[in-house]
């Protein structure tokens, strides 16, 4: 084992491998307070790579409702049902934040590397924890779609909804979670392939697997604690998400050479997604890069925050949290800064408002953005605070310095025509 420096655990870990790190790093955040489960999205990664035979049950990008639904079925219940039994009670955050190194605290507690070390199954040691989902958990990938959890029923028997409609949290609540690789910095399924077989992309942090060393052990399934690699009975090899590397590559023709985001971030109905590349260090913390909007969301305005941090992979996937799910479930989920984030995101500031018109807007990358000032349209007071909107411009760029989007903060209100009162 290696001793490896984890940002999002604020502290050294243990690795299978010696650490190395792109120059740039795959990234994407979500706004779960968007997402509305149409899974344009899987389809979108459905249509372009997974429609052969073999690879029915194979959803690189899928969106399951929380907190029952899952794909594979309950694979991050049980995943934090084996690390308590591993280290019962132990699973704790302290310390104090800070910046790029440790911004959410310290964890205390053993990820899915550091109590595999100690712990020898009946079928060996191995590389981390984990557990192979058998073939029906794979099964009905939407199961529990739209179930709520804590329904209150009424005197009829019907949804009553007393007082889930409250802000900030609400009694009845579900919301959808859309998933795919979050091409980890240390990623456990590259730890756990006895073939060498997964590899980490020295250009942009991309995790591919090999499918011609690849001999189907299936030990990265067992290992990956998101269950984002997949087995493909009709050629005995795993598949994973390739990160749409051509098009991050720039040579999807729509980008006329510029890195584009992937297909599933593209589709996005809701609007989301926000996919980029973005400036590593070579002490595996993120460059400061003040402009770039990943970097703003994650360590400048802390709205978005790592699945699962506390497993230990180091995911580059980010997520805004929902702000109506009781906050214990989204600390559990997404770590210490979930109040924070959505405090942050309740009652967004200036710049914040600005950078999230960025989502959804180009399906070119952006690498920076500026923001014009505009003037005040709109001030309320919620939940005791001030609150302000300017309708500030916002400006994104590509990698060459192309200007690819420009928004404002205040939607265009587009009055119609009379005469086309009643027509679509
Ligand atoms: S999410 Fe899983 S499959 Fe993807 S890089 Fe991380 S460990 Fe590997
Ligand atoms: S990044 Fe590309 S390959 Fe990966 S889930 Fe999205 S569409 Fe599929
Ligand atoms: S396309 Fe966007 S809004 Fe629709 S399910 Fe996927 S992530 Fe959610």
């Amino acid at each position: 084992m290696s001793s490896v420096y984890n940002w999002q655990l604020g502290r050294e870990m243990e690795y299978p491998y010696e650490a190395a790190y792109p120059d740039r790093q795959f990234a994407f955040v979500f706004n779960l307070n968007r997402c509305i489960g149409c899974q344009s999205c899987t389809m979108a990664c459905k249509s372009t790579w997974t429609f052969n035979k073999g690879q029915e049950a194979m959803w690189w990008n899928n969106v399951e409702t929380k907190p029952y639904g899952g794909y594979p079925h309950h694979w991050d219940v049980k995943l934090l049902n084996l690390l308590d039994q591993a280290n019962p009670g132990g699973q704790t955050w302290n310390g104090t934040p800070q910046a790029l190194k440790g911004p959410y605290g310290q964890f205390q507690g053993k990820t899915i590397f550091e109590v595999a070390e100690k712990n020898i199954s009946p079928e060996g040691a191995q590389r981390a924890l984990g557990y192979l989902p058998a073939d029906a958990e794979w099964a009905s990938p939407n199961r529990f779609e739209d179930n709520p959890s804590a329904s209150e029923k009424g005197h009829k028997g019907q949804m009553a909804f007393s007082g889930g409609e409250l802000v900030p949290q609400h009694k009845t609540w579900f919301f959808y979670l859309a998933r795919l690789c979050n091409h980890c910095s240390y990623p456990a399924c590259l730890a756990a392939c006895p073939r060498n077989a997964i590899y980490k992309r020295p250009e942009d942090g991309i995790v591919l697997l090999d499918q011609e060393r690849c001999r189907g052990y299936r030990k990265c399934m067992e290992a990956c604690p998101y269950k984002k690699t997949h087995y493909r009975g009709t050629t005995r090899v795993t598949e994973k998400c390739i990160g749409c590397f051509p098009r991050v590559e720039g040579r999807d023709p729509q980008g006329g050479g510029l890195p584009m985001q992937t297909r599933c971030m593209a589709a996005c109905v809701g609007h989301i997604r926000l996919h980029g590349l973005v400036q590593m260090n070579q002490d595996g913390t993120w460059k400061e890069d003040r402009q770039h909007p990943l970097y703003y969301l994650v360590h400048v305005a802390k709205v978005a925050l790592p699945l699962y941090p506390q497993f230990g992979t180091e995911p580059n996937g980010y997520y805004i949290p929902p702000r109506w799910v009781p906050r214990p479930y989204l600390k559990q989920m997404f770590g210490p800064g979930a109040e924070a984030a959505v405090e942050k995101y309740a009652h967004p500031d200036r710049e914040l408002l600005a950078v999230l018109q960025l989502f959804g807007k180009d399906a070119r990358m952006c690498f920076r953005y500026e923001i014009k000032p505009g003037p005040k349209v709109f001030e309320t007071v919620i939940r005791g605070k001030p609150f302000e909107i300017y309708d500030d411009t916002i400006v994104g760029y590509a990698r060459d310095g192309t200007k690819i989007i420009e928004t404002k903060v205040e939607e265009p209100l587009h009055v119609r025509d009379r005469r086309y009162a009643n027509s679509i």
